[in-house]
Formats: structure tokens, sequence, C-alpha cells
């Protein structure tokens, strides 16, 4: 699969300057996935190096974190022109890639930032704000992880009620990353004790072959 030369959405092929396929820690314990890359980060070929980067930097610093610790990624790796909202058939394009990078990276927990990505990798309609803070087990292409949906930083920049939201839910994340590695439990897993684990319900797998968006009914 190349990406850098990925000319499955014609319009986004054709505007952007960059693919932004993603950047970080490969081995990452902690991935985040945003929406799509936007001016800035068309032209640096980096995800979240504009103002929501910044924030996105500072709340994981608060956490005592590092960017270079985590890997970020997008559900598009082209840049919607004029930064319009991804459209079902470019999410249905890029999420081969995505499913890739979580595949490879195979982090613990998943960030999900804002509506696109949770709607994506919930595989499920419902929107951030009933869902954000909400911790669970999900099966992404062949890797099982915990999925934590938090409000997108652009959001929260300019709204101090979302700011606040999200601060919260940074606030929790090392409790989510001390969960035990989710999973199928092997011999030497040992079992997690009920009250430390928020989300008793099983991994429920995407269907990747499928039409995503149609089958998500995400617009
Ligand atoms: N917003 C996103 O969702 N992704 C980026 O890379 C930058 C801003």
């Amino acid at each position: 699969m190349t990406a850098r030369a990925c000319t499955r959405c014609a319009e986004l092929a054709a505007t952007r300057t960059t693919v932004v396929f993603g950047a970080g820690n490969a081995d990452a314990e902690l991935m985040f996935v945003g929406e799509a890359p936007g001016a800035n980060e068309d032209l640096q070929g980096l995800p979240f190096v504009g103002a929501a980067g910044k924030l996105l930097e500072t709340l994981l610093g608060e956490i005592g974190l590092s960017r270079a610790e985590v890997f970020i990624a997008n559900v598009l790796k082209c840049r919607p022109p004029g930064n319009r909202d991804p459209r079902p058939g470019e999410i249905e394009n890029c999420t081969p890639y995505l499913i890739s990078q979580i595949e490879l990276v195979a982090p613990r927990v998943i960030c999900t930032l804002g509506n696109f990505a949770t709607k994506l990798l919930r595989a499920d309609p419902a929107g951030i704000t009933r869902v954000h803070g909400q911790v669970e087990v999900r099966t992404i292409g062949s890797h099982t992880t915990r999925l934590f949906p938090i409000y997108h930083p652009a959001a929260a920049l300019y709204t101090p009620r979302t700011m606040e939201a999200l601060r919260e839910d940074f606030r929790a994340l090392p409790g989510v990353l001390a969960l035990p590695a989710p999973g199928p439990a092997g011999p030497l897993e040992p079992a997690a004790p009920a009250s430390a684990e928020p989300d008793p319900e099983p991994p429920a797998p995407i269907a990747v072959a499928e039409p995503v968006a149609e089958q998500l009914g995400l617009f």
C-alpha cells in the first residue's frame, strides 16, 4: 500500500501538497486519531503542527507525556480543500491506511479526537458529546485495543467548556493506559479485577471490507 502517491480520491490528490501519513513512536502505547490535515499539516507533511497540535502537546505535557512518545494519525491522510469535512467516500478510501497503521503500531489505547475518528473507529454514529471519556474495548483490523474518545483539540480552542471537558478526559488518560492490555486473555495475562475494567463488553470488530461510511451511517 503506497499512501504517498495515493490517487484514490481524485480531488484530494489534485489539491494536496503532501500526504500526511502520521508521525511519532511506531511502538507507542498511545495513539491519537484526528480528522484530516489542515493547511499547516499539508505544507509540512506532519499531523497536528498548527494551533490544535500545540494544544495537544500542552495537554500531553500536563500528564507527563511528550509528542515523541505517542503516535498521531488522522482519518484522512490528505487535506480536504478549504478544510471542509471529510466525505463518506474519502473516509472509505482512506480507512485501510488507518487500519494498517493501527495494526502496525498496535497501541494499548487509541484516543479518537472528535466526531469523525470516533464514529469511524467505534463503528457507531453516536457523537463525541455523548461518548467522550468512555473507555471501550474494540477490535480494529486484527488489533484489539481500548478506545478513549475525546473532544477534538480544535473544538476546544474556541469553547471554554469543551476545553474543560477535554482537560478532564486527559486527566483520566493515565488510568486508562494503566489498565491491563485488552484482548483475548492468554495464559500469561492476569484477569483484570472487576473494578478496574470500566467496559465489560466483548470486543466489537469493525468490518473493514464493507463500505464504511454507509455501514456506519456517518452522515
Ligand atoms: N486537525 C486534525 O484533525 N488533524 C491534523 O493533523 C490537524 C488538525
